[in-house]
């Protein structure tokens, strides 16, 4: 398993010199199990896979999962190229909308309608599928397992954790920390994982003065599932627009003391399992 991190800020990105080890794209996470190619969120990290993917020859196939539909992980879709270029790439597009009301494919194409985007989703010549999931098993042909867990972010948030016979991966991201339920199920989606990608938006004190209820932990509740659920390695993701290359340097050190295998997510990052 290759894993390949394309966009690790939140929110929205961060094109200023003072983040640029760290990347100011939003969150996209490249997985490649054997032959076969995967995609945790399309923020604009996702514009650079696709340019990366484009200078290989031939068709692409992928499965993109998304973890809910705040722009910072949707808002590459528009940008990336494989999906307007060749009529034999095939992208399936997983997530859930939770609603009766609307379909997965409106909820992405609905970014570019008319005010708001030059083209529209017609414009792609590539195949488009569209798969609502639910919590539990995805199903899925090929050489692993995925399974998706709702986390505690407003308007909903899907983690998803990834079995594979070379190691398990956990993407969970969005999630705030404090309801007894969710604190639970990320810990259970997390469970001896070989790497786990978490959410660590704020600093400890930044989220108790005035984050609460927007939807995020902080690096020392990372640290605290990555030590209860008895996952081995804590990637550090969703990085604060405000907090600049030294401070993602200081959170690293702090979160060190308390847990030996932890690292942040930098653009361009590679784990091999
Ligand atoms: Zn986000
Ligand atoms: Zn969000």
């Amino acid at each position: 398993m290759l894993v390949r991190f394309w966009g690790v800020r939140g929110s929205t990105p961060t094109p200023q010199p003072e983040n640029m080890r760290y990347g100011g794209n939003t969150s996209c996470v490249e997985v490649r199990v054997d032959d076969t190619f995967y995609v945790f969120d399309c923020g604009t990290g996702f514009r650079n896979l696709g340019k990366h993917l484009a200078a290989q020859a031939g068709a692409v196939e992928a499965h993109i999962f998304i973890s809910h539909f705040h722009w910072d992980h949707i808002q590459g879709i528009p940008f990336f190229s494989p999906l307007y270029e060749n009529r034999d790439s095939r992208f399936l597009f997983y997530s859930s909308t939770r609603s009766g009301n609307v379909t997965l494919r409106d909820v992405l194409e609905d970014q570019m309608v008319a005010p708001y985007f030059p083209v529209d989703m017609n414009q792609m010549a590539a195949r488009r599928e569209f798969c609502e999931v639910r919590e539990g098993r995805i199903a899925l042909d090929g050489s692993c397992r995925i399974t998706a867990t709702l986390l505690n972010h407003p308007q909903g948030c899907l983690g998803f954790r990834m079995e594979t016979r070379s190691g398990v991966l956990v993407y969970a991201t969005d999630n705030e920390p404090g309801d007894a339920f969710f604190d639970k199920q990320v810990r259970t989606l997390a469970e001896g994982a070989d790497v786990l990608i978490y959410d660590a938006q704020y600093l400890p004190d930044e989220y108790a003065a005035k984050r609460r209820g927007w939807g995020h932990s902080h690096w020392r509740e990372a640290v605290n599932v990555v030590m209860e659920s008895g996952a081995r390695e804590l990637v550090l993701f969703h990085h604060d627009p405000d907090h600049d290359d030294e401070c993602i340097d200081r959170i690293v050190r702090e979160a060190g003391n308390y847990y030996p295998r932890v690292r942040a997510a930098s653009e361009g990052m590679e784990i091999t399992l």
